[in-house]
């Protein structure tokens, strides 16, 4: 066999097992697109439009739908001449103040990013913004002199827009433009928020406009999951490649979880690629996409977050994890942090640093939390004060990723100890 061929296996398309991949057609978010649909409806009157506010936890359509819907509004819009919408589209992921979602604005309506087929529909001659070193009021001043220029009907896009934070005067500002800076234009601002916390910590002020309407995105639940996995593997995979049951525990998986159609997907597809790769390996090409495929792709996938989660964390932080996969390895978690203390200033000392002071330590424990590598454990009922870790991942895969860094140092007694405790299979 040559070491290249396009052998045929299991994967069809992979582009279309992309959980960013968007497709033609939606499933399973009806009743989300019709209410949009119902909201954004004033536009095609010729009203002004409605602010809006989207949220609901990550993966589970928001920005697809709201894509889906703009596309088909500006289709329909096209009938009407006496209409003249323009979509102005930010994905706010990098920028974590209102000042640079304003200059981020002001950039997109100049030069549209063109990487992803942007819904934005406007461009303009006027020079870019640098990303610093102009007044607040400068480049909000900016902002207005393009969106008089562009007139008619304007709707402004705002995804991912909680990483401003508590920053929200944008979201003040914007609202509030046509009357406040006498724009003679009719204008709409949507928001969309991963975070709910967000939603409840905007200003009252904020809050009473942009909030004007609102809506929830439900997580999916594992049949609608199901159906939104069977559709994609239809062009994504070859027919008859899968076992039985491949489709439905990965919903399951997600959906007890998280919900998220794009943890569903990113599941599927390391379960299709570990198919594959056996297949390739033991040159089989009626291998079929197993439960077991899926199995080992949950630990998999798991270890590539711990790995990832890792990267910024100092040594401390690493060999607190290496404490508390030492525990669990012992079959010994949750376990209080005094113990887990103790561990890590053994570990430290053997491998040559110096220990943290307790509170320091704590600190690193707390980052591993919120990574969701360790997780606190509820200690309620029992007597006195104190908190309890465990693993938030599989032991396999703690394991794994710390024998996967290289600066820690020898660890084969880990795996050895959870093996002997069955913690772990052999
Ligand atoms: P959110 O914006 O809520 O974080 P997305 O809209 O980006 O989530 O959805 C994540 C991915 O999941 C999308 O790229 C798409 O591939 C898939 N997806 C989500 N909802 C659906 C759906 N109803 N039908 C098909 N695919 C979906
Ligand atoms: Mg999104």
């Amino acid at each position: 066999m040559a070491l290249f061929d396009r052998e045929d296996y299991i994967i069809r398309n992979r582009d279309i097992l992309d959980p960013e991949y968007e497709p033609e057609d939606l499933d399973e978010r009806e009743r989300e697109v019709n209410e949009y649909a119902s909201y954004l409806r004033p536009i095609i009157k010729g009203w002004n439009p409605n602010n809006l506010f989207i949220y609901g936890d990550t993966g589970i359509g928001k920005t697809v739908v709201t894509r889906y819907v703009i596309r088909e509004l500006l289709e329909s819009v096209e009938q009407y001449d006496d209409i003249d919408l323009n979509v102005i589209e930010l994905n706010c992921t990098n920028t974590s103040t209102s000042y640079q979602v304003a200059v981020h604005l002001v950039n997109e309506i100049r030069k549209p990013d063109s990487e992803k087929e942007p819904l934005t529909t406007v461009s303009s001659e006027r020079d870019v913004l640098s990303e610093t070193g102009y007044q607040s009021k400068r480049v909000f001043n900016e902002l207005y002199k393009d969106l008089r220029d562009l007139g008619g009907t304007i709707l402004i896009i705002l995804d991912e827009i909680d990483n401003i934070g508590n920053d929200d005067e944008v979201l003040y500002e914007l609202p509030r433009a046509r009357t406040h800076h006498n724009l003679d234009v009719k204008l709409g601002v949507i928001g969309i928020s991963n975070d709910y916390q967000f939603r409840k910590n905007l200003s009252a002020k904020v809050k009473d406009t942009l909030c004007e309407e609102e809506f929830y995105f439900e997580p999916y639940e594992s049949a609608e999951l199901q159906n939104i996995l069977r559709k994609r593997t239809e062009s994504a995979l070859f027919p008859d490649t899968m076992d039985s049951g491949v489709i439905e525990l990965c919903s399951a998986k997600a959906a007890n979880d998280s919900g998220s159609a794009r943890q569903a997907i990113r599941l599927l597809r390391k379960s299709a690629e570990l198919a594959e790769r056996e297949a390739i390996n033991s040159n089989n090409p009626d291998m079929l996409i197993t439960e077991t495929h899926v199995r080992n792709a949950v630990t998999e996938i798991q270890k590539e977050e711990v790995v990832e989660g890792m990267h910024d964390l100092t040594i401390h932080g690493k060999y607190l994890l290496l404490a508390i996969t030492s525990f669990a390895a012992e079959g010994d978690t949750p376990v209080r942090t005094r113990r887990i203390y103790e561990r890590y200033t053994n570990l430290v000392e053997q491998f040559s640093s110096k220990p943290l002071k307790r509170r320091g330590a704590h600190d690193h424990i707390s980052k591993l939390n919120m990574k969701s590598i360790v997780r606190d454990v509820d200690t309620k009922g029992e007597r006195g004060n104190f908190n309890k870790y465990e693993l938030d991942v599989a032991v396999e895969s703690a394991i794994e990723a710390l024998e996967a860094d290289s600066t820690i140092g020898e660890l084969t007694k880990l795996r050895e100890t959870a093996e002997q405790n069955n913690v772990i299979s052999t």
